[in-house]
């Protein structure tokens, strides 16, 4: 294998990965690869589109174009998953799910980056990074350390 081996994620199996080629969000899966946050725009008025939001609320419109964005945003809400999926899930307690409000108007649930137990905080600075699982590249919550945020004095 010539593939840069990397560390498993610490979450899911590598069999939970997603299939690139024959996913619907495909195009966000190659963005991630190149380290970009790639989102769904209507392709007629720009307006935010969900992952999976086939029609446009504005303006009706079929087409979406997909671009990078910003890969920073504030957390929207949180919790904290309980359930074990022995094989699946690695991860040996509860472990976090973090619905990001993004700068650029999306709304993206993900994990952390890291292994933690404690979600971040409703409105902290997020960064989405990303995790590797079974070499695809996912979106991730990365909260911003206070010293990188600026001080309001
Ligand atoms: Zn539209």
């Amino acid at each position: 294998m010539t593939a840069v081996q990397k560390a498993p994620d610490w979450l899911l199996d590598d069999g939970l990965a997603p299939d690139v080629d024959n996913d619907l969000l495909a195009p966000l899966y190659e963005g991630s690869a190149r380290g970009e946050l790639v989102l769904p725009f209507c392709g007629s008025c720009r307006r935010p589109l969900d992952l999976e939001q086939p029609v446009c609320d504005g303006c009706g419109s079929l087409e979406r174009d997909w671009l990078a964005v910003e890969p920073v945003g504030t957390v929207h809400s949180a919790t904290v998953m309980h359930r074990a999926e022995p094989g699946l899930v690695h991860a040996d307690g509860p472990y976090p799910i973090v619905d990001v409000d993004l700068t650029s108007g999306h709304r993206l649930i993900m994990t952390t980056l890291e292994p933690t137990r404690i979600p971040p905080p409703i409105g902290a600075p997020v960064h989405v990074a990303f995790r590797f699982l079974g070499g695809v590249a996912i979106p991730a919550a990365q909260p911003t350390a206070p010293s990188e945020t600026e001080a309001t004095s």
